[in-house]
């Protein structure tokens, strides 16, 4: 079994390259951030202030959170619906930041994410996995970008999903959310002291996932298509 962490902010390529290189590993992708997503897309259906810890930790009883994979790829159900890119609006970028922050919201969210990696081999991507979720894991990474990448990117990214966005709120909104998600009191989004920082701001996603994998194989000795 091995575990990979790939943490970061947003916009740094986690998802595509986690997937590529899971997909290259033969092991499971977890994004972690579908979870908080869902969380915040509850509360929002609920109309509650999803900065408001007490009423936000009123409604987790009410909340049924499975992770689902098929062909590699994972669905997270939220009382046993997909709710698909409905979860992937700016809106539910923030709803998502805002519940993070919130001590019961990620307690809730622990045993969901180490159940699955202590089943399976994993590459698992977030904001604290490094740190907190896997702190054994066999590689970290901690991979950034350049603001403008990150930002346009998550731009092409949102707008091939047909959600429009525009470069400049984009940003605006990606800057925010790093600083709240790297300031918080709680798991804040920082690289573990072990973790590899590897910054792909001028690379392709190929790229980066050739780095990566000759890196992992270094580290782990798996080679790809045999975890
Ligand atoms: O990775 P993604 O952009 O989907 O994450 C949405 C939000 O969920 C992040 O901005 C962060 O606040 C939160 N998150 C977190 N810990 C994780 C993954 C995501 O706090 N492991």
């Amino acid at each position: 079994m091995i575990r990979i962490a790939i943490d970061g902010p947003s916009g740094a390529g986690k998802s595509t390259v986690a997937k590529a290189l899971a997909a290259k590993l033969g092991i499971i992708y977890v994004d972690t951030g579908a979870l908080y997503r869902t969380i915040g897309y509850y509360v929002r259906s609920k109309e509650v202030d999803p900065k408001d810890a007490v009423a936000v930790e009123k409604l987790l009883p009410e909340i049924r959170i499975e992770l689902k994979y098929e062909n590699g790829t994972q669905s997270v159900l939220l009382n046993g619906e997909d709710l698909g890119d409905r979860i992937r609006t700016p809106e539910m970028s923030m709803y998502a930041s805002a519940v993070s922050a919130i001590p019961a919201v990620r307690a809730f969210l622990l045993d969901t994410q180490r159940d699955i990696a202590r089943k399976n081999s994993v590459i698992m991507d977030g904001r604290d996995i490094g740190t907190v979720i896997l702190p054994d894991a066999d590689v970290k990474i901690f991979l950034t970008a350049s603001n403008e990448c990150r930002a346009k990117r998550r731009c092409d990214e949102l707008n091939a999903k047909g959600i429009k966005a525009k470069y400049d709120d984009v940003l605006f909104d990606m800057k925010m959310r790093d600083r709240a998600d790297s300031t918080r009191k709680i798991a804040p989004a920082v690289a573990a002291p072990d973790a590899i920082p590897f910054d792909n701001s001028w690379m392709t996603p190929n790229e980066c996932t050739d780095k990566l994998l000759k890196l992992i194989e270094k580290k782990t000795g798996a080679v790809a298509g045999k975890a």
